[in-house]
């Protein structure tokens, strides 16, 4: 008899696991996909170095997985060294950005870290916040860059309280490192040895008090006196999984309140690099590419390889068009902010994880109104059925590995305390 059953082989699941198979219990992992991670995918058919196709990088020093990545012995690249390595496209072709911050219009927008910082009385839209700040003309655009460069949404959609408790302040702020070995080494070395069902696409989860029922879409059926779901929440949305028991109604509203939103990645490998050596990103106010990235930067000697990072309506106008035509939409963007050299590209690898049907989007941010969301959806009111996932993260910034990572080790905390174990 399996003790805990574990729905989902990301950096949630795989964390959770350890720790239970840690504490003496009997644990299955059943995953949809034929390989561990869900949203952390390392891609070695680009070129001859890891490339990450989803999670890319470990933002700042309070993330919770940095005693794991020492412990796998696994080394890392500084992803920038700041604005004399940062470029920004304001509409008018990319601009280093302390030259693009020069224009006194912008000066304006400075202050909407430090608004942000400070508590909300009222929660409201990032749009109706941008508008009480009163910024227009570059001083706007800037503002909603802050908003809209990472989460993958429209301004009307993002909730200013759900973006301070997540963290995107300091996501957006923070010194961020890449994983030289792949960020998948990072999962391998937490899920080693632990038992995983590969192939599992789970249909319908029965939770009652002293156990779980789980099947597959083809009527396999597992059953444990536990279980945890690290399902996305775009999964959940979808109605992919059916429960019974309904889920209760504070965990449906909690899924309502968030948007799954499209995000998708186009890596590019070009003959020679075209752009600037000491270039990290370029962040782009318009245009079909929300942000592009030196994905070598730091990395001495490397290939000339570029992503094109894609969030929010931009990402679900390109998910429109075919592999090439949003290639070619690209390389002509890419003419805009550098006009200069061949831009012959080699190979290229087109990411979308909205049409992922195990992931339905890249990552979550909250509504207006939705404060506590995350909460509700990781409480632990459905009898021996827990929760986990980057979408239930509350103490690490929510949405990330290691948000992720944090909320493994909790659920596997209340199944150990359900259990008795
Ligand atoms: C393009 C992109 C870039 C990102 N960049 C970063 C970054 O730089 N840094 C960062 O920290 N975070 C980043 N993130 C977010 C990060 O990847 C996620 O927050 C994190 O990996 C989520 O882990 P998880 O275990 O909660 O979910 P997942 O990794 O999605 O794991 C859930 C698992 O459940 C499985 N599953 C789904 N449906 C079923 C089913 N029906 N039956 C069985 N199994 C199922 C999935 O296959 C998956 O393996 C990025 C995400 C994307 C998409």
């Amino acid at each position: 008899m399996t003790d805990v059953v574990v729905v989902g082989a990301g950096m949630a699941g795989v964390t959770a696991a350890r720790r239970l198979v840690r504490a003496g219990l009997r644990v299955l992992v059943l995953e949809a996909r034929q390989r561990l991670g869900g949203r952390v995918y390392t891609l070695r058919d680009v070129c001859n170095a890891p490339i990450e196709a989803g999670a890319e990088l470990i933002h700042g020093p309070r993330a919770q997985t940095w005693p794991e990545v020492r412990e796998a012995g696994l080394s890392v690249r500084r992803n920038s060294h700041g604005a004399t390595a940062t470029m920004i496209d304001l509409g008018e072709g990319g601009r280093w950005l302390p030259l693009a911050l020069a224009h006194p219009q912008a000066w304006h927008a400075f202050g909407i870290f430090r608004r942000l910082a400070t508590p909300q009385p009222h929660d409201i839209s990032a749009r109706h916040f941008i508008e009480r700040c009163g910024y227009r003309g570059r001083a706007r655009s800037l503002a909603e860059m802050v908003f809209t460069s990472h989460l993958p949404g429209n301004l009307d959609d993002i909730g200013i309280q759900g973006f301070i408790d997540d963290g995107i302040l300091e996501l957006e702020t923070s010194t961020d490192y890449r994983i030289n070995e792949g960020h998948d080494k990072l999962i391998e070395h937490i899920g080693n040895g632990i038992q995983v069902e590969f192939g599992f696409v789970v249909r319908t989860m029965e939770w009652f008090e002293d156990g779980v029922v789980i099947r597959d879409v083809a009527g396999h059926e597992r059953s444990a006196r536990a279980a945890i779901s690290t399902l996305p929440a775009g999964v959940l949305q979808n109605g992919a999984i059916s429960f019974r028991p309904e889920l209760p109604e504070a965990k449906r509203t909690a899924l309502r309140q968030m948007v799954m939103g499209p995000v998708l990645k186009l890596i590019m490998r070009f003959e020679e690099p075209f752009w600037p050596r000491r270039l990290a990103a370029v962040y782009c106010a318009s245009g079909p590419i929300t942000l592009y990235w030196n994905v070598f930067y730091g990395a001495g000697g490397a290939m000339p390889v570029l992503t094109a990072y894609c969030t929010g309506a931009r990402a679900a106008a390109l998910a429109e068009l075919s592999e090439e035509e949003v290639v070619t939409r690209v390389l002509e963007d890419l003419r805009r902010h550098f006009p200069r050299g061949s831009r012959r590209i080699i190979a290229w690898r087109l990411v979308d994880w909205s049409g992922d049907p195990y992931a339905r989007g890249g990552y979550t941010f909250l509504r207006p109104g939705a404060r506590g969301a995350r909460a509700r959806l990781a409480a632990p009111d459905t009898g021996r059925l827990m929760w986990a996932g980057a979408e239930t993260a509350t103490e690490q910034i929510a949405a990330t590995v290691a948000g992720a990572y944090a909320t493994g080790l909790r659920a596997s905390s209340e199944v150990l305390e359900a259990l008795n174990a």
